[in-house]
């Protein structure tokens, strides 16, 4: 008997017909004597809906109110799921965010997860009884809901699978795995059978949003052991526990298993492209110190997380463009946040564009290999693709392209490092 902590996301969980077929695999899990604890996501596109309305009902809004709105869609469809395991005979009941509890930190529209309590869930499931429980969201200090930022019920689960000591957490999507790249965007992607925390980590935070950035850092952190695979499977489909999809693993088991295999470690694991980002430019900053601070410290203030960050060479009048990107959700405040301080900055004109793209290649081969970032920046110029921004890490390269791009710039470079299947 093994205690698992399957979660399914929103294409899974998209209607009666998909929430059977997801409620028939958890019973198999059950079945097969295994303790289960299921995490949902709202219904595809449910999200974006409500975000939706919260916009139009507010431009700049409330982050304390959007989470009300936000963290309908997961409960909904717990209980949808509850239900459906029910009619199959199975014993099942949900567990809301405040019931567990889920307790954040107060950042809302992005808390932090720092505790969940198991006490009652791990009874209820020694009982026999599948918990259902809506990803995503959780309880600040104060006693408010909260909801953990897009694609949060990834980390939702990793951290119940934490909490309960999961023996496995199985992240249950509509592709059934981890591939070289976005499966939808390149038709030659290969799927990985393993990828280590690390590059699963870099991968995640650079737009590969198969698993949510969280879920990966607090994975790792937790050794919690997290497979990727398919809910769009048949009855006679190998069970979860033959590892059908794509493990993350640790480096050292990731070196073992190639060298049991006698496999080379590629030069670049993946490939990743982000549309979320948008680039602002402040023309004529003070070319003194401090200048630089007074730009990103009231956006740090304001939990606005600057990414790509460029200060072109001072012109004759000590003056120099600031150039930085920030998240497309985070843009309308960013904007109304520099005007407030522009003042105190000392900048001409704010220049903003959200048609911009952020691809990325990420390897942990490229420790030990030079030239990764070339490579990038040939296949690219042959394109005729021009680079806006670029950045940098020990397992990773990024650069910023004109959003048009995105599709031409990713295909290029999958066939440059040679990820391409056969
Ligand atoms: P869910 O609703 O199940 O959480 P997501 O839409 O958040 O699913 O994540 C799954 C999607 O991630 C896939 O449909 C795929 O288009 C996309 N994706 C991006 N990069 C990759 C990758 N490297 N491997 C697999 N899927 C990827
Ligand atoms: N429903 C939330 C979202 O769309 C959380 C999730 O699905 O992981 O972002
Ligand atoms: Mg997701």
């Amino acid at each position: 008997m093994a205690r698992i902590v399957m979660k399914f996301g929103g294409t899974s969980m998209a209607g009666s017909e998909r929430i059977r077929r997801v409620a028939s695999i958890v019973r198999r899990q059950q079945e097969a004597g295994h303790e289960v604890a299921v995490v949902v996501s709202a219904m595809a596109g449910e999200t974006d809906r409500l975000v939706g309305f919260c916009r139009e009902a507010n431009a700049l809004y409330d982050p304390a109110e959007y989470d009300v709105v936000g963290a309908a869609g997961e409960q909904i469809t717990a209980g949808l799921l509850a239900l459906t395991l029910q009619s199959m005979g199975c014993k099942a009941r949900s567990w809301l965010g405040w019931q567990l509890p889920v307790k954040t930190d107060d950042a809302y529209a992005k808390a932090r997860i720092e505790d969940i309590q198991s006490g009652a869930l791990l009874a209820s499931m020694a009982a026999g009884e599948i918990a259902v429980i809506p990803g995503f969201q959780g309880l600040s200090p104060e006693g408010r809901v909260t909801t953990l930022g897009r694609g949060g019920s990834d980390t939702s689960a990793v951290a119940v699978a934490a909490a309960v000591k999961a023996d496995r957490c199985d992240i249950y999507t509509d592709v059934d795995g981890v591939y070289t790249t976005d499966p939808r965007i390149v038709a030659k992607a290969r799927k990985l059978k393993n990828v280590t925390y690390e590059e699963m980590l870099e991968l995640a935070s650079v737009g590969s949003k198969v698993l949510q950035t969280r879920s990966v850092s607090l994975a790792m952190k937790e050794k919690v052991r997290v497979q990727v695979l398919s809910s769009f499977i048949d009855d006679d489909a190998p069970a979860a526990d033959t590892l059908p999809g794509t493990m993350i693993v640790g480096d050292d088991e990731l070196a073992r298993i190639q060298e049991d295999m006698e496999m080379e470690r590629q030069l670049i694991t993946g490939i990743a492209a982000d549309k979320n980002e948008a680039k602002i430019t402040l023309t004529r900053v003070a070319d003194r110190p401090g200048a630089v601070a007074a730009v990103f410290s009231p956006l740090a203030a304001a939990s606005i997380n600057v990414d790509m960050i460029i200060q072109n060479i001072a012109k004759d009048k000590g003056e120099t463009d600031v150039t930085f990107t920030v998240p497309k959700a985070d843009l309308l405040r960013t904007q109304a946040l520099l005007e407030e301080h522009k003042d105190a900055i000392g900048y001409y004109r704010l220049i903003s564009d959200d048609k911009v793209a952020k691809i990325s290649v990420v390897g942990v081969g490229m420790r030990s290999h030079a030239g990764v970032a070339a490579t990038m920046f040939k296949a690219l110029a042959d394109r005729g693709i021009n680079i806006q921004a670029i950045s940098t890490s020990e397992i990773k390269v990024s650069v910023l392209i004109d959003q048009d791009e995105t599709e031409l710039a990713v295909r290029v470079l999958h066939t440059a490092y040679a990820l391409d299947a056969e």
